[in-house]
């Protein structure tokens, strides 16, 4: 069992089809007997992976500024709701309570929240698996942003490698957690990719 952070979108102007994705991902979540961690907002697919990881039976705890308990309406049916004074205070909180990170269609916030546990991954300041899921293609670009910068030398193959794209909600957990049994399999330490350049990440 793994506490399991979902990313995912906060916005009420998205397609239905984002929400029901997060619905799917709550049950998975918890028909694997994980745990949730998320941003503690009861809106769009935040509030609707919390919703579902409960009615599973999964344990789920949200993180949450106070400024934005009344704009992302706080998750008040979370096991445990923490009310922190700031987004760097949720944002290390998320990430200590957590063994792996998984990344949903989202928005700025999301996209923020999983650059930055995947640059960390790279960097190997934790080892924990991130995961994105894009089922629809919504990252493709993203995805095509991030070869470019492979291509012309600005990101390495390992960085980029260090977050792993699954188009399920079953491959997404399959995926989690092979990372969760071996991390250093999925993607190779810092230190194994600077391995004779020391100078350049
Ligand atoms: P969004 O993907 O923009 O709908 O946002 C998803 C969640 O990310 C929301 O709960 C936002 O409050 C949160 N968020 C936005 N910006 C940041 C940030 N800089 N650090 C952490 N979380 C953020």
């Amino acid at each position: 069992m793994a506490a399991v952070c979902v990313f995912c979108a906060s916005s009420t102007s998205i397609d239905s089809s984002y929400v029901e994705l997060a619905t799917r991902v709550g049950l998975e979540l918890a028909r694997r007997g994980h745990s949730l961690v998320s941003g503690g907002g009861a809106l769009s697919c935040m509030g609707a992976v919390a919703e579902a990881a409960r009615a599973g039976g999964a344990y789920t705890l949200g993180v949450i500024p106070a400024a934005l308990l009344e704009l992302e309406v706080g998750d008040r049916a979370a096991d445990e709701l923490l009310i922190v004074d700031d987004m760097r205070i949720r944002k290390g909180l998320m990430d200590a309570r957590s063994d792996a990170f998984l990344g949903l269609p989202g928005g700025l916030g999301t996209l923020e929240e999983l650059t930055e546990v995947w640059t960390s991954r790279f960097l190997g300041m934790h080892s924990k698996p991130v995961v994105a899921l894009d089922h629809d293609g919504l990252y493709a670009p993203l995805r095509a942003q991030v070869e470019l910068m492979v291509d012309r030398g600005f990101v390495r193959p390992e960085a980029a490698a260090a977050l792993q794209w699954a188009s399920t909600v079953e491959e997404a957990f399959d995926l989690l957690e092979a990372g969760l049994a071996d991390p250093v399999a999925i993607t190779p330490t810092v230190a194994e990719a600077l391995e004779g350049d020391p100078s350049s990440l």
